[in-house]
């Protein structure tokens, strides 16, 4: 690697020493407590903890006397519960991935739009990208965040960027090899999908210039980048990012790919132990919970993000002072993560409960068909309902499936099941069976 340059977007800001980095990080941290305290959600919880004036915070420290925000708390706050700035400078709303039930929002001021673009500019920068690049993002454009703000960031970078969304992957082929695209923003399924069409199509490789692939948004092991990166000849960069914290680039890996850089002088990241809420010792794995340091519209402090990892301890070779963060080993909620879509076991629950004509048990497969996932939904039904006629019944797995995807955004599997057939579990319910392999 010594002979490769590192590139930097900021290199003040990326290699500033940890008093530097804490200086910007106190004076974040007052900036959104008189934000937070401008809100109907904070003002009360943030008076209960003592706090009443950005001075109340005193040292970094003083974190730990802050309340914590979970994603219930978000659900709600729907729709304006934490605007902290007259609606008229929100530009811009975005929404978490397979929530169309309450979903959790954001809103962003042009300002916060303009720091969450440099933040995912400066992540693509620190993985090799630049002005020459042609970046196309076959993330889903929408609500989603791993659309419009990546493309933003890219495109500050100087990219020339090409919106192609996920799906129809005949025409994403087709645009990487007419404009000679070289870097590509996919989950790392679609990416296994994608050199699947390469090699049934017939491209061959120097019909293509891609270099690099983005890709988070789900978890995927050291294995299966190495994989990717074979099978496309390619390097591949982790990317993590939520919609809450403005979407992909909150955490991202440098030249080096050993672990993802954490944005330190936007976001204060903190590692606790989900169950005493107490830190955890360094190199351990705890729970990441964040708090955003340059959000008007929306402040979010001591956010849990109920995804599991550690502090790399080792000082990154590239010069960047931002610790890194490892791989996620698991998440302290249910929440499945199913090509890309987060999809909670209680949304499928929801629809089961409302229908008619169906039983108290249900169990939810997830398994690997190729390199996609699937979701199957087994459903017991009333004996009533199984003794009716096979149109009655099929009608009413027609109206489960599509109740199902309207409400996770991905399309189910619905088996009919015979009552009492499903297995019944003695104390708490299992009801999700997750047979993906591990890595
Ligand atoms: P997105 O899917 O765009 O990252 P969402 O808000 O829909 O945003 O989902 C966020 C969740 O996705 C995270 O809490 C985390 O569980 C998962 N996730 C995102 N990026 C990664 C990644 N690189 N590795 C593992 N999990 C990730
Ligand atoms: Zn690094």
């Amino acid at each position: 690697m010594a002979e490769r340059e590192i590139p930097f977007r900021d290199r003040a800001i990326e290699t500033a020493s940890r008093a530097e980095i804490e200086r910007v990080q106190l004076a974040g941290l007052k900036r959104q407590i008189a934000q937070a305290l401008k809100t109907d959600f904070y003002r009360g919880r943030l008076a209960s903890a003592g706090i009443s004036s950005p001075d109340d915070i005193r040292t970094l420290a003083d974190i730990r006397k802050l309340p914590f925000t979970t994603k219930g708390d978000l659900r709600e706050a729907y729709p304006f519960g934490l605007l902290a700035v007259p609606k008229e400078e929100v530009v811009r709303v975005h929404a978490s991935s397979g929530t169309t039930g309450t979903p959790t929002v954001i809103y962003l001021t042009q300002r916060d739009l303009d720091v969450a673009s440099d933040t995912m500019a400066r992540s693509l920068a620190a993985a090799g990208g630049t002005r020459h690049d042609v970046v196309q993002n076959m993330m889903t454009y929408g609500l989603f965040t791993g659309g419009l703000c990546f493309h933003y960031g890219a495109e500050l970078l100087g990219a020339m960027v090409i919106p192609t969304s996920s799906g129809n992957t005949l025409r994403q082929l087709k645009f990487m090899k007419d404009f000679g695209t070289t870097m590509i923003h996919a989950t790392p399924s679609y990416l296994l999908h994608l050199h699947a069409a390469i090699e049934e199509e017939g491209y061959r490789r120097e019909d293509l210039k891609l270099r690099m692939a983005i890709t988070g948004a789900e978890p995927h092991s050291e294995e299966l980048r190495q994989k990717i990166q074979d099978k496309l000849g390619i390097e591949v960069y982790n990317c993590y990012g939520m919609s809450e914290l403005n979407g992909p680039g909150v955490a991202f890996e440098c030249v080096f790919r050993k672990g993802m850089h954490v944005w330190e002088d936007r976001y204060i990241f903190e590692l606790l132990n989900p169950e005493t809420f107490e830190p955890v010792p360094e190199g351990e794995t705890g729970e990441l919970v964040v708090t955003i340091l340059c959000r008007d519209a929306m402040p979010l402090i001591r956010y849990r993000t109920r995804d599991l990892t550690r502090f790399i301890p080792e000082p990154c070779p590239c010069g960047r002072t931002h610790r890194r963060i490892a791989r996620f080993t698991g998440r302290t909620d249910d929440m499945l993560i199913i090509n890309g879509v987060n999809v909670f076991p209680s949304q499928i629950e929801e629809v089961l409960l409302k229908a008619k004509g169906v039983g108290a048990n249900y169990f939810i497969i997830v398994e690997k068909e190729g390199v996609l996932d699937k979701l199957t939904v087994q459903v017991e039904i009333t004996p009533e309902t199984f003794a009716d006629d096979a149109r009655v019944i099929n009608a009413l797995r027609d109206r489960l499936k599509s109740e199902m995807s309207a409400l996770i955004t991905i399309n189910p599997i619905v088996e009919i099941k015979q009552p009492g057939s499903l297995p019944v579990s003695e104390g708490k319910a299992k009801r999700v069976d997750d047979r993906r392999p591990k890595d």
